[in-house]
């Protein structure tokens, strides 16, 4: 075969293929329109309803409950505390801003905070997660405190033991507040007693009843400096804990961030020699102060 038979056999071919496809398309054109499908008027778009990814506290609070970094860091700024422990108590001073004298020769104290400072309370956290509570909720909060479930932050049952050693007085000074509960009507601040009981029981004891001062106590505001005072009144106070900025001294509510970071640049040497902070990505002063959406304090240089 040559190839102009060839071309001629595959022209044929074309031909054939062309005309049963127009065969087909007649066929499909031949068929009766479908009836329009009977939808009725289309169904409203519905909220997806926010569920525990999307809250923006999972991954913190994941982090407190299951990062193994997260105790470590815990653990080292205790270990960091006992090794500043014994100049603490040799080198003249006062970890409270308050204590202008010093404190000179008065026994010593040291002043935790006790919310993720000494207590890790992210069941509550998860909680609220879970259930969909964003806001703070003071019912489910103080719940979670007459259950005295608390578990010990990393490294500080063993740091308060070599304080007690150490003949330092344990102080803690919370923002747990008194408030009245249905269940134990007569106890104007059952939260004092709950909060006692839980330290106890965790290791963090024996706590004296005085050596543990809840807001609206005493008409106690939750600025701390008016507690602070209270100790230093018979105490020098040698260390400092917290897991925010307010725990160790005044600050307002309405600073921005970047004030607060002049504000900690100002007591460089405290916080090098006397104040230790306990890592809490999950809530603080340093969230509060962001404006909303949250997504406007991100930094992308
Ligand atoms: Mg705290």
């Amino acid at each position: 075969m040559n190839m102009r038979s060839i071309r001629v056999l595959l022209l044929a071919a074309s031909a054939v293929a062309l005309s049963a496809c127009s065969v087909n398309i007649a066929a499909r054109n031949d068929k009766p329109a479908p009836p329009p499908l009977a939808l009725a008027s289309p169904p409203a778009p519905v909220a997806a309803r926010p569920g525990p990814e999307d809250d923006p506290r999972l991954l913190a609070t994941l982090y407190m409950q299951q990062a193994e970094e997260l105790r470590r860091l815990s653990k080292q700024a205790y270990a960091l505390a006992a090794l500043r422990l014994p100049s603490a108590l040799k080198q003249p001073g006062s970890s409270a801003l308050e204590q202008t004298d010093g404190g000179k020769g008065k026994p010593p104290a040291a002043i935790f905070d006790v919310d993720e400072t000494v207590l890790d309370n992210s069941p509550y956290q998860a909680r609220a997660i879970l259930s969909g509570t964003r806001a703070f909720d003071p019912a489910q909060w103080d719940q979670w405190v007459a259950e005295r479930a608390a578990t010990p932050m990393p490294g500080a049952v063993d740091f308060v033991k070599e304080l007690r050693r150490s003949k330092v007085r344990v102080v803690y000074i919370t923002n747990r507040e008194c408030r009245p509960r249905d269940t134990v009507p007569h106890d104007p601040c059952p939260q004092h007693a709950d909060t006692l009981a839980n330290l106890n029981a965790v290791g963090l004891g024996p706590v004296a009843p005085e050596d543990l001062l809840l807001k609206g106590q005493n008409g106690w505001p939750a600025e701390k400096a008016p507690r602070r005072l209270e100790v230093i009144r018979t105490h020098r106070i040698i260390l400092s804990f917290g897991d925010q900025f307010s725990d160790m001294m005044s600050v307002t509510r309405k600073e921005d961030s970047a004030a607060r970071a002049r504000i900690a640049a100002a007591h460089e040497d405290l916080w090098n020699s006397r104040w230790i902070i306990i890592p809490n990505p999950t809530y603080g002063q340093w969230a509060d102060i962001l404006p909303e959406p949250l997504s406007r304090s991100l930094r992308t240089r």
